[in-house]
């Protein structure tokens, strides 16, 4: 029904509430679409009649909404769009270019075609050399190599290409904390992960650049560990690899009704933020998590500490679905908590009811993280915003943010997002995704070997026009709670917290904008 609709509806329907943006071209109807030509034509046809009664270029396509039917060449919109003739294109896009340089050249060659060459040309040249380059096992001469066609690259679409980030907005935005925290395992927690790397060795099963199945799921098993032991329970109980005799270990009585924070340190730090920010303030908070089982956990939380919440479920309705966001975002409603999977996206869904959001857990892909950020940070939001991304201190988590800031350097160069996790891995980084590195605050302030702090306080200040953006190692660092500005997460603080990175986007600038 919806795939037929009259171009009439699609023009009002773009100026409904973006939360229901999404769901429109999702790639599930791409799929539901494929072989049925008669029904891909009317998908199509709405997009390519009014399009095709302007007689005066330029031509004008928002590749927000339909940018992913562009980013192949293949298709039948892009040949559409592509074989009508028009002196001049403009392309506009809010989304990230995703996942390859071949989209990116589709893109590209729609507004400029011949920049880049054919295809091929454009593979042979520059695609090939640039990937080859970035493998994690590049010889430097590859790299050296990759890098100069990266650059080549830049210069040539340059030509066409203005790229402005959510940076020029912030100065309209009101500030963003960001602050990551990490939170020490439980001795219980610690000790289920040791005895799950003792018994299920995932090192000894790691293969050369390649993620197995095997690791995989060792790989979600640790996640899971480190939101809460109530997530591996099954697996003790049945006894699963890695779990024999786990059962041992947990409390006497536990059963997995109750949610019993106190023994996730996450957990606990998110159950005191919550209270904290019940208690002192009329905020209201975002809470994600790509686990279901997590939110699951979450939604015990909240009816155990009496707070109000709404959870977005993937199989809402548009129309259930705007219903609820409204609600949530009028002040006056009660409503105190919006849980949602990072995973069913919330892509264009804006939460600015709440001025605090908790990312339980890190994704891989850095641009789910940022775009979780945007629900609450972005125009019609009048508060400070918190943010605070939770990790277990030296477990996989911290390796996983790490692993975000590698890619995001890499990414701001060209493309806007990364390939799969399993690409660009050696063995040894494989390898040290399997550690657990028990004796330390912060696994990742380690690796910096830090010289702005001197026995674990910092002595000197980033530097002066450092934001959110930049790298972690231009953050605020803090090892105790003296040094954080939210008061909310300084009465968190003894929980678990074992160390803190924060950051601001902008300095206050009220009364200029
Ligand atoms: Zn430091």
């Amino acid at each position: 029904q919806r795939r037929s609709r009259a171009p009439s509806q699609v023009a009002k329907r773009k100026q409904a509430d973006d939360s229901s943006e999404e769901e429109e071209w999702s790639p599930s109807q791409d799929k539901q679409t494929k072989g049925d030509s008669n029904s891909r034509e009317s998908y199509v046809a709405p997009f390519r009649k009014p399009l095709t009664q302007l007689t005066n270029p330029p031509l004008c396509v928002d590749s927000n909404q339909h940018g992913h039917r562009l980013k192949n060449s293949d298709n039948q919109t892009y040949q559409a769009l592509n074989a009508m003739s028009s002196q001049r294109r403009v392309l506009i896009s809010g989304t990230p270019i995703q996942n390859d340089l071949l989209e990116y050249f589709s893109l590209v060659h729609f507004v400029s075609a011949g920049i880049l060459g054919t295809a091929q040309e454009f593979k042979k040249r520059f695609e090939l050399p640039i990937l080859k380059g970035r493998d994690a096992d590049a010889s430097d001469k590859d790299r050296q190599a990759g890098e100069e066609k990266l650059k080549e690259l830049i210069s040539v679409v340059n030509r066409c290409l203005i790229r402005r980030t959510s940076d020029i907005l912030s100065k309209y935005l009101p500030v963003k904390i960001e602050q990551v925290v990490c939170c020490r395992l439980t001795p219980l927690q610690s000790e289920l992960y040791k005895r799950f790397l003792m018994q299920a060795k995932p090192v000894e099963t790691l293969q050369e650049g390649k993620i197995s199945v095997s690791s995989l799921s060792s790989i979600t098993t640790l996640k899971k560990l480190c939101n809460h032991p109530a997530l591996i329970y099954e697996k003790c109980m049945e006894g699963a690899e890695g779990f024999e005799g786990a059962l041992d270990i947990f409390p006497a009585g536990y059963s997995l009704k109750s949610v019993e924070p106190q023994l996730s340190g996450k957990m606990l730090v998110l159950d005191y933020i919550l209270a904290m920010t019940r208690s002192t303030t009329s905020d209201k908070v975002v809470l994600v998590s790509n686990y279901t089982q997590t939110l699951d956990l979450f939604e015990k939380l909240c009816r155990c500490r009496s707070y109000l919440y709404v959870r977005l479920d993937g199989t809402m309705s548009i129309k259930k679905r705007a219903k609820i966001v409204e609600r949530f975002n009028t002040p006056s409603n009660p409503e105190f908590i919006f849980m949602l999977s990072s995973k069913a996206g919330g892509c264009g869904l804006n939460l600015i009811g709440a001025n605090r959001l908790v990312m339980f857990d890190p994704d891989w892909n850095p641009a789910n993280d940022e775009q979780a950020m945007a629900r609450v940070w972005r125009d019609g939001q009048l508060k400070t915003c918190y943010i605070y991304r939770l990790l277990s201190t030296g477990t996989i988590e911290e390796k996983i943010l790490q692993r975000q800031a590698h890619k995001k350097a890499l990414s701001s160069c060209v493309v806007d997002e990364e390939q799969d996790v399993e690409r660009h891995f050696s063995l040894g980084e494989l390898r040290e995704l399997f550690l657990l590195n028990e004796e330390t605050t912060s696994d990742t302030h380690d690796k910096f070997k830090c010289r702005r702090c001197v026995n674990g306080r910092q002595v000197r200040a980033p530097p002066e026009d450092s934001d959110c953006t930049g790298d972690l190692s231009q953050w605020h660092h803090c090892s105790d709670k003296r040094g954080l500005r939210d008061r909310v997460l300084q009465a968190s603080w003894d929980a678990a917290v074992s160390f803190v990175f924060h950051q601001r986007s902008h300095d206050d600038q009220k009364g200029l904008v």
